[in-house]
């Protein structure tokens, strides 16, 4: 179901050619959705697991959204199937002074994952030619020189097994003002708004514009990027599980062979 959503290597990316309403004619109350979901986690739980005890391979997985777009509900309701022993969230936020006197991928590197473990980065290196290009917050030369070093930086930790996938949630510029206005209603979710978040909003244009730069620049056939319609939160859910289940299978990681003879081994 979700095939089309890869951004194809090489294409490049009009978001206007992408429905983020989209549901291929799901409906939410289908309990079929929920089976499909249920059964994608199990998969991916299963999967972990082998990864984990073959120990060559590592996932990483890319969460770039809009504010409001749904990055902590996917990893809530998606990436709970998983072994938190093998799995790590990292957010990334503004850069911290140290961070800012390296080079832009130093904060990145050391927390990509390793052999037989998964991370989920909860925005990323992609913010370095998203929120940094939209406030020019560097020359343009030094952001544009930064989507052939995202290329090179993602070939070399596939080079070592760490497959990587990433996920545009896509959500439309209505959506987001129907969500921002919901925590502006409900206490419990006040704590989510942030001053920042109508200022942002009126730059929505320049965000799209670097994210389909972005994912036209940057989505290769070792790390990929998804355009998940996500304005209906249980319809994301279900393609980001259904492409990491595939993905994992695709990895197939196999059980390694005992470290011991085991006919020597009795148990009394
Ligand atoms: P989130 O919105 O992800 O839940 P925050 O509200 O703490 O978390 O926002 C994190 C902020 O950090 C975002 O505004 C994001 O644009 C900013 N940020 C992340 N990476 C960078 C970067 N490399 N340069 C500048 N700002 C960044």
């Amino acid at each position: 179901m979700a095939n089309n959503l890869m951004v194809k290597p090489g294409s490049k990316v009009r978001l206007k050619d992408y429905n983020p309403d989209a549901n291929n004619g799901w409906e939410k109350d289908d309990p079929r959705c929920q089976s499909k979901l249920s059964s994608d986690l199990q998969t991916m739980a299963a999967l972990q697991e082998m990864l984990f005890a073959e120990n060559k391979q590592s996932l990483l997985i890319v969460l770039q959204a809009m504010d409001a777009g749904g990055k902590d509900g996917t990893i809530k309701h998606v990436l709970t199937g998983l072994n938190p022993q093998t799995c790590d969230v990292i957010s990334f936020k503004v850069p911290t002074a140290e961070d800012l006197a390296h080079d832009f991928l130093w904060r990145i590197h050391k927390y990509t994952p390793g052999r037989g473990l998964i991370s989920v980065f909860n925005r990323s290196h992609y913010e370095d030619v998203l929120v940094v290009r939209v406030h020019n917050l560097v020359p343009p030369e030094v952001w544009k020189a930064r989507y052939d070093r995202i290329n090179e930086f993602e070939y070399l930790l596939a080079e070592k097994g760490t497959r990587v996938i990433k996920f545009f949630l896509h959500i439309s510029k209505e959506e987001q003002r129907q969500r921002l206005q919901e925590r502006l209603d409900d206490p419990q979710k006040h704590w989510k708004i942030s001053d920042a978040d109508v200022p942002e909003r009126e730059l929505w244009d320049d965000y799209m514009k670097a994210y389909e730069e972005a994912m036209s620049r940057c989505s290769t056939s070792y790390a990929p990027w998804y355009v998940i319609p996500a304005n209906h939160k249980w319809y994301r859910n279900m393609m980001v599980a259904e492409i990491i289940a595939k993905t994992l299978k695709d990895m197939n990681p196999k059980w390694p062979p005992p470290q011991v003879d085991l006919s020597k081994i009795v148990i009394k």
